[in-house]
């Protein structure tokens, strides 16, 4: 029996992980210099948790959870996406108290799970990079949130983005926006798609983000949220996009997009791209907003939040299809070739030796000859070889050679243990 990996997950291989690391080596370092701090929550989390947060009527909790009963009976469900569980945590562990800085600004990265039709960047096991800052209602937290992504495909390399702005308002623009959007498509009721039919009345939002076809039409003519903006949302709304016009944060506006979830309020926004790899058109890879009421939602207290969600897959995607160059650490500074049975023990312990001081350094494992030891150099791309022949064991040296000019040079087994930096930075004529 042959085991294949389940539809929709990954291996991420040897190759590969060099470049999620890349990503996730600069999402650290850049959300250092924004103050958020990592916050890691379990890979699964109570039903309720999503269920409560996400919406009834959302695709994630109607289709794509992955839940089941455990041995003891708990509903429990695989993370879907990582803010349901970041407000749990904040609720639970009590992080609104006086004791910690407000805004309280975390990020997470790891693993979330769908059942979705897999395809190219959508998987069952995919994995999210997303920040939360709770504590503030301030236009600029929005703006800064919505910085940090756009900042982060900049620094990987990404250029042609599409930020994409809309508000959901307040909870009166949003009861005041729903009435009309039902009397606006009740009339077309029966045109419908079934999905919306059962939305119209428990979730009307939703039907704008439908993807069926026979809804497109309704949603091109829908009346727009922003003419039921109460004062306040308006002027949330316009503090976010005078704020990123100054910083030069290009936008446009979409008063149809309202996001998969319900818990967003006032800004939403989403990063979209084009790419080959994830189909024509603008695909979405970053998604975020704000989430005011979503900790009283969990039993907390009345204090707001705003974060984003990337998928990790389809920002690599993009990032082999834009053919941005990334880091690939498999670089071997020394190949030690011990020759003889006798050369055997002390290549183990010049290889040990070598990288105790920080060099990465590998040796045959297979009694290859010679030959076979240097051919495997090369094919490791080593900087240097280092080969210990018996004649030399017994002098007590060993033959360094610099791949890159060929330089040969003898250095006693003493010195290569003790101290291989001077070796390499002092001892070859050309010093390049
Ligand atoms: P879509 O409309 O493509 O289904 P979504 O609205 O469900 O996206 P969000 O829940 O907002 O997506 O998640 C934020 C980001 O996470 C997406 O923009 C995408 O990059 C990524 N993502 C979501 N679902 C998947 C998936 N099944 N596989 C890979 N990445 C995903
Ligand atoms: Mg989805």
């Amino acid at each position: 029996m042959r085991y294949q990996k389940p539809k929709g997950t990954a291996d991420i291989l040897p190759g590969d992980t060099e470049k999620w690391r890349f990503v996730e080596d600069t999402a650290r370092k850049l959300f250092k210099t924004y103050q958020y701090r990592e916050i890691r929550t379990p890979m699964f989390e109570n039903f309720e948790v999503f269920s409560r947060t996400s919406g009834d009527t959302s695709d994630i909790v109607t289709k794509e959870m992955y839940d089941f009963k455990d041995k003891g009976d708990r509903h429990i469900s695989l993370r879907p996406e990582g803010t349901a569980g970041v407000v749990r945590a904040f609720v639970e562990n009590k992080l609104y108290g006086p004791e910690y800085n407000k805004p309280y600004k975390v990020y997470y990265m790891g693993p979330m799970y769908r059942y979705e039709r897999p395809q190219s960047g959508r998987l069952r096991e995919f994995h999210q990079i997303g920040v939360e800052a709770f504590g503030s209602d301030s236009p600029v937290l929005d703006v800064e949130v919505i910085s940090m992504a756009i900042n982060l495909f900049k620094k990987l390399g990404l250029s042609d983005l599409r930020l994409t702005l809309n508000s959901l308002g307040d909870k009166t623009s949003r009861d005041n926006y729903r009435a009309a959007l039902i009397e606006y498509l009740e009339p077309h009721f029966e045109e419908l798609s079934e999905e919306s039919k059962v939305r119209l009345h428990k979730n009307p939002l939703r039907v704008l983000d439908s993807k069926e076809e026979q809804d497109q039409q309704f949603v091109a003519d829908a009346p727009s949220i922003l003419d039921y903006l109460t004062d306040d949302a308006k002027a949330h709304f316009e503090q976010v996009k005078q704020q990123l016009d100054l910083l030069g944060i290009d936008y446009v506006v979409d008063s149809t997009m309202v996001r998969g979830l319900d818990y967003y309020n006032h800004t939403i926004f989403e990063v979209m791209t084009q790419s080959k790899s994830l189909g024509h058109g603008y695909t979405t890879i970053c998604a975020g907003g704000r989430y005011n009421g979503l900790v009283e939602e969990l039993g907390g207290p009345e204090v707001s939040g705003v974060g984003f969600g990337l998928g990790i897959e389809r920002l690599l995607l993009l990032l082999q299809d834009e053919q941005v160059s990334m880091p690939n650490d498999d670089d071997l500074d020394v190949f030690v070739v011990g020759i003889g049975e006798a050369a055997n023990a002390m290549t183990l312990k010049v290889v040990q030796a070598i990288r105790a001081k920080g060099f990465s350094s590998d040796r045959d494992y297979l009694d290859r000859k010679p030959k076979g030891q240097f051919k495997i150099a090369d094919r490791l791309n080593a900087k240097y070889t280092l080969t210990i022949g018996e004649s030399e064991l017994e002098s007590k040296t060993a033959h360094l050679k610099k791949m890159a000019s060929g330089e040969e040079i003898t250095v006693t087994l003493e010195e290569v243990q003790q101290d291989f930096q001077s070796i390499i930075e002092s001892k070859f004529s050309n010093k390049k």
